[in-house]
């Protein structure tokens, strides 16, 4: 913005005040949840009690109330007439506004089909995300990676032994973690699944436990796995406290056929280790409420594979076998609503027994392909560098029309 755009006097912001279309050439929005609790909205009493003024020269029909000067009619129609909702306000004061994956931008669409809404799919930093390890291995073999994270797809011509040598150190640094914090000492030659989110219903971080006898089936005559949890609750969210309850709880009843660990205290530098160290990063949220999804993301830039409902970026990152797996059926225009919880359990076990834990075990340079396949193609597009380009070109650059 320029100085004098900026400056409370000058005879542009006055204009600015009143004339919506000169808001707009200014901002540029992006909505980043479908869940309807990430779109706040307030009764119109309230708007008025907090943030209204008595307007003193109110003529009969009008409403005496102002709201840093505006008249309330003016709020109202930016806002929703029946209450003041802050993403209407929002799209109504941008001159373009995104979702943050190709599937939110639909799902978004479909919630506000008057608007015009693009999408740009999020992405992580790679410098921050990709482990030490990993970043000494590009450092190796990408020259240039560091300033041009497109270049990550040259991660297809690393040998595997480099690969799977660096995941080792991650996952040795993530299993010292768990040791020194809960006293668990968990096998590094086992595959281990890690699955860290807010505690929080729609997220299902109970789904693997559906059906326990099934799963210490898997364990015993497939092969032994273990689990890393993570996530905290909202202290008013009694379901979310719900499930770390039943997962702990489980976690003492199978600790003979399947190791869980529930770590506490999840925060960015455990979501580094976690998404680092453990072989399979797990996603099943109820579609379509996953907007976009960062965490899969951090771990494909460690050769972390995803196993993930087709939700979010996953939708578009994921080709099955070659950079990870899905969790139930493929989004459809038709299937809209959550789905069922049976079928995507259904495909999980099947999943789990039939493929994924014989591949770890019985096909290891299959495994350590799909980890680059994950880095080379998924890395080299889920980052920031591609995402901020994207931004510039398709929102701040872009010219009203
Ligand atoms: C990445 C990250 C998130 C977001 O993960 P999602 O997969 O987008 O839910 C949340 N918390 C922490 C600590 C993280 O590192």
């Amino acid at each position: 913005m320029r100085e004098h755009e900026r400056d409370p006097e000058s005879v542009w912001f006055e204009q600015a005040r009143w004339d919506p279309e000169l808001v707009k050439d200014l901002c540029v929005f992006t909505t980043h949840t479908p869940v309807s609790a990430g779109h706040d909205r307030f009764s119109n009493q309230l708007v008025r009690k907090i943030l209204g003024e008595p307007r003193q020269d109110s003529k009969a029909g009008e409403q005496p109330y102002l709201i840093h000067g505006i008249p309330f009619e003016v709020v109202d129609r930016l806002s929703g007439t029946n209450e003041f909702h802050m993403t209407l306000l929002a799209l109504n004061l941008s001159r373009y506004a995104n979702g943050v994956a190709q599937r939110h931008g639909q799902v978004s669409k479909e919630m506000f089909p008057e608007y015009e809404i693009d999408a740009i799919t999020n992405g992580v930093h790679v410098p921050t995300w990709m482990a030490e390890d990993f970043q000494a291995l590009m450092d190796r073999y990408v020259s240039g990676w560091r300033k041009d994270s497109f270049l990550l797809r040259q991660a297809v011509g690393i040998p595997p032994d480099g690969i799977w040598a660096a995941h080792q150190k991650c996952k040795a640094r993530l299993l010292e973690y768990v040791r020194e914090k809960a006293g668990v000492s968990l096998d590094p030659e086992v595959l281990t699944i890690g699955f860290a989110r807010r505690a929080t219903a729609y997220k299902r971080a109970d789904l693997l436990f559906r059906d326990v006898e099934r799963l210490k089936h898997i364990a015993r005559d497939a092969g032994s796995f273990q689990l890393v949890y993570a996530g905290k609750a909202h202290p008013r969210d009694e379901s979310g406290k719900d499930l770390i309850r039943r997962i702990v709880r489980l976690s003492r009843e199978l600790a003979d056929t399947v190791p869980i660990v529930y770590l506490e205290n999840y925060d960015f530098s455990l979501g580094g280790l976690m998404t680092s160290g453990v072989d399979v990063w797990l996603n099943n949220p109820q579609r379509p409420q996953e907007a976009s999804g960062t965490s899969g993301m951090k771990a494909t830039l460690n050769g972390v594979i995803n196993f993930s409902v087709l939700d979010g970026w996953w939708i578009e990152g994921h080709r099955e076998g070659i950079t990870g797996w899905s969790i139930g059926p493929r989004p459809s225009k038709a299937s809209r609503g959550a789905g069922s919880d049976e079928a995507d359990v259904f495909d999980l076990y099947e999943k789990l027994e039939h493929v994924i834990v014989p591949t770890y075990y019985k096909k290891r340079s299959e495994w350590i392909g799909i980890m680059q396949n994950g880095l080379a193609l998924n890395g080299s597009f889920f980052n920031t560098n591609r995402m901020m380009l994207q931004y510039v070109t398709s929102a701040y650059l872009r010219k009203l029309d």
